[in-house]
């Protein structure tokens, strides 16, 4: 049977776009490796890492309640319990949105799709039989992976953000490989579980492309907590020794350092995979690095039967940006007016203090000759933020 539409990759972006395109009453499949819908977000990405921060804040509240006249014991950290936790918290979100798709009558086949031409892909079921389904719109939204260092050996010691949510142990010496906002959550996270934690990263800051006056408040924060912050500096090797790994690191003066850890966590970003998609099947054009898909305002690519949205189809890699390109995309498809033409995306950072913001920064609207107005309110004029002892 021929489908009115098929999505490829059931995360935040792909998930919506179905969810979206079935209220508008097209006739939906979405395919999707997991189990249930969710997608990187919620298996292994944005849910799994809130779910454990939320534990760390609970820790470092426990601690910080002393200087209010609150004592309490050391936490005693049961790490069974901890990851049954965060699991529990993924299958109940999955899970709600599986019985979504139900609802909406949207068919779920657990697999791999892979294109043949602009209207049919082959899917690999997770039951292990094939299938293949012609259709006349597709919505392509597979997603990022994580980028590992070329060098670094393929080992249990070396973790990315997939492996570390996994909790296997504490590691009583973590280093994290790249100041953005994973390797900063998840550093958070394995400091209140008990590791002393260090952070390198190749730029002059941490959180590079956030506004510098926020990667500030946060950076003086850390450096309190974490064992140390290397900034400028960059691992140029990693091996693995008897009973730990051996990082050497480069400053910007050509200095080189070599250190133990009992792991490290390579945190240097996402990118986007093809292999295995077929997309030489189609019409599909990529950005001129490469690194995404080339798409229209409706997130149509220049194969018109193929739409793609979320981490394939441009930065910022977040989630609420996929979500929001899958109802325009799911949208344009019903024949309704619609694009993707937004002004600011917000992004948030769940260390603590969490820091969040929206649109160009202070740097970026210099650069562009735009005036510029800073206006600062100092949380020690916030009530609230007193009451928090903060
Ligand atoms: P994804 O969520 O990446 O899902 C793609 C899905 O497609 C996956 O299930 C994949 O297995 C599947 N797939 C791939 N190929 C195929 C195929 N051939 N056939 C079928 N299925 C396929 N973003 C935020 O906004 N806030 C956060 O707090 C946040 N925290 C994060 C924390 C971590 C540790 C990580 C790793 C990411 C975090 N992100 C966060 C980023 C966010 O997860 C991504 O931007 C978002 O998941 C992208 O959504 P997507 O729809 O493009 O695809």
């Amino acid at each position: 049977m021929r489908k009115q539409l098929i999505v490829i990759g059931a995360g935040p972006g792909g998930y919506v776009a179905a969810f979206t395109a079935a209220d508008l009453g097209l006739n939906v499949t979405l395919i999707d490796d997991g189990q249930n819908p969710g997608g990187v977000c919620l298996y292994r990405g944005c849910i799994p890492s809130k779910a454990l921060l939320h534990i760390a804040r609970i820790i470092e509240e426990s601690r910080e309640a002393k200087e209010l006249g609150v004592e309490f014991g050391e936490p005693r950290i049961d790490l069974d319990r901890v990851r049954e936790f965060k699991s529990q918290v993924v299958s109940k979100l999955t899970g709600g949105l599986g019985q979504l798709a139900k609802q909406r009558k949207i068919e779920f086949i657990q697999g791999r799709a892979k294109f043949l031409s602009s209207n049919s892909v082959e899917v690999q079921k997770a039951d292990g039989s094939k299938e293949t389904l012609e259709f006349d719109h597709a919505i392509l939204a597979t997603g990022s992976l994580p980028i590992t260092l070329p060098f670094a050996p393929r080992s249990e010691r070396v973790l990315d953000s997939t492996s570390a949510l996994e909790l296997r142990n504490i590691p009583g010496r973590l280093l994290v490989i790249g100041g953005g906002y994973i390797g900063l959550e998840l550093g958070t996270v394995y400091r209140a579980l008990g590791s002393e934690v260090s952070v390198v990263e190749m730029t002059p800051s941490l959180l590079p492309g956030a506004d510098k006056d926020l990667a500030l408040t946060l950076s003086k924060r850390l450096q309190g907590q974490f064992k140390s912050i290397k900034l400028n500096t960059k691992v140029t090797a990693i091996s693995e020794t008897p009973n730990a790994v051996s990082v050497s690191f480069e400053d910007k003066n050509g200095q080189v350092l070599t250190e133990e850890f009992d792991k490290v966590l390579i945190a240097i970003g996402r990118k986007n995979v093809y292999d295995g998609l077929g997309l030489d099947n189609t019409k599909i054009q990529f950005s001129d690095d490469k690194k995404f898909i080339k798409v229209n305002a409706q997130r149509q690519t220049t194969d018109p039967s193929i739409y793609a949205i979320g981490d394939i189809a441009g930065q910022p890699m977040l989630a609420h940006k996929a979500s929001a390109e899958g109802k325009v995309a799911a949208e344009a498809i019903a024949g309704h007016k619609a694009g993707f033409d937004v002004k600011a995306i917000p992004a948030v950072v769940f260390t603590d203090p969490e820091i969040a913001w929206c649109g160009i920064t202070e740097a970026e609207a210099k650069d562009k000759g735009l005036n510029v107005t800073v206006s600062k309110f100092p949380w020690a004029a916030s009530g609230r933020a007193v009451t928090l002892n903060r």
